[in-house]
């Protein structure tokens, strides 16, 4: 293509991806270096009940304060962390922060709901998981069994003997465990009644389309119906409009999650917004 287009485009061509490859690896260093320092952020989003809206449960979610770029969400650096190498290293700094979060709100007299904690493939895939979870949490004095953790049908596609063990020992350890954006991924129904999961999480991209989209609610209803079935509770993200949540609500749906309850937020306004007064 290049040839074609001439020297002088070819140029700017050249020097585009040259800029691209620089700045991802300026991202990637700075990333490295920012979970290093324990520094990355954490929103919470609420999850809410079918009954009186009550928040049940709040979803931690990873963000960066970039000093340059400002807030940037997942999408923009953990492609990123995962070429890296650094998503394992991402998850400790997630949950040291969420337990830093919890302490602080618990010695000035607040109890949080249960929180829930997003995995990778790469730490379900650690054997020792289960004990720096464990030690982590103890050192900032926060309840393992405070926690819900959420893995998607993806990240629990390795060794399923060391998966299997990891996931146990979370729940023993008093965790429970959610299977998230359920429809979207690799997994097999062996494998969701193999592994100790007490909720589904069904995508978002399901519930966008809600109710005009037949297919959507066709499946939306047997994910509902399967959980049922299994004794598992579900949550439907993604929740945005009066008609999704009426409709779910219809079907029975236990739990629901959305902008329309909430966007995510930081920890602070979390605080003012439901804990204060
Ligand atoms: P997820 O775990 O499925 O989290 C839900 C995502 O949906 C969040 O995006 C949330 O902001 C967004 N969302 C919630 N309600 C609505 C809604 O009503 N409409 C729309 N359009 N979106 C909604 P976010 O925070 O950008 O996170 C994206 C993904 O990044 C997460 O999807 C999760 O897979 C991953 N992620 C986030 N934090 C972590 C983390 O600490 N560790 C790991 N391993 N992955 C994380
Ligand atoms: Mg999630
Ligand atoms: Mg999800
Ligand atoms: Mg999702």
């Amino acid at each position: 293509h290049a040839k074609k287009l001439g020297r002088a485009q070819a140029t700017v061509f050249d020097s585009a991806i040259q800029t691209s490859a620089q700045s991802r690896f300026a991202l990637e260093r700075e990333l490295r270096s920012s979970i290093n320092n324990d520094a990355l952020d954490v929103f919470y989003q609420p999850i809410v009940d079918q009954a009186g809206k009550n928040v049940v449960c709040m979803e931690a979610l990873v963000r960066w304060n970039h000093p340059q770029r400002g807030w940037l969400s997942p999408i923009e650096f953990l492609d990123i962390a995962r070429g890296s190498g650094l998503m394992y290293a991402l998850g400790e700094c997630v949950l040291r922060r969420v337990c830093e979060d919890w302490s602080e709100a618990s010695s000035s007299g607040i109890q949080l709901p249960t929180i829930s904690v997003n995995l990778s493939a790469e730490q379900v895939l650690t054997v020792d998981l289960p004990d720096r979870i464990k030690e982590i949490c103890a050192n900032k004095r926060m309840p393992v069994g405070a926690l819900q953790f959420e893995v998607t049908e993806d990240s629990i596609q390795g060794d399923s003997g060391i998966i299997e063990k990891v996931l146990e020992q979370l729940v023993q350890a008093g965790a429970e465990l959610a299977i998230d954006d359920f429809g979207t991924g690799y997994s097999s129904l062996s494998r969701l009644k193999s592994l100790p999961f007490s909720r589904i999480k069904i995508d978002r991209s399901f519930i966008n389309n809600l109710p005009d989209d037949e297919n959507d609610c066709a499946i939306t209803l047997s994910i509902i119906g399967l959980a049922r079935g299994l004794g598992l509770s579900v949550v439907a993200e993604g929740v945005e409009h009066e008609a999704h949540e009426a409709w779910l609500l219809n079907k029975g749906c236990d739990y629901l999650q959305g902008y329309r309850y909430s966007r995510p937020l930081p920890f602070s306004q979390i605080i003012d917004r439901y804990y204060s007064g």
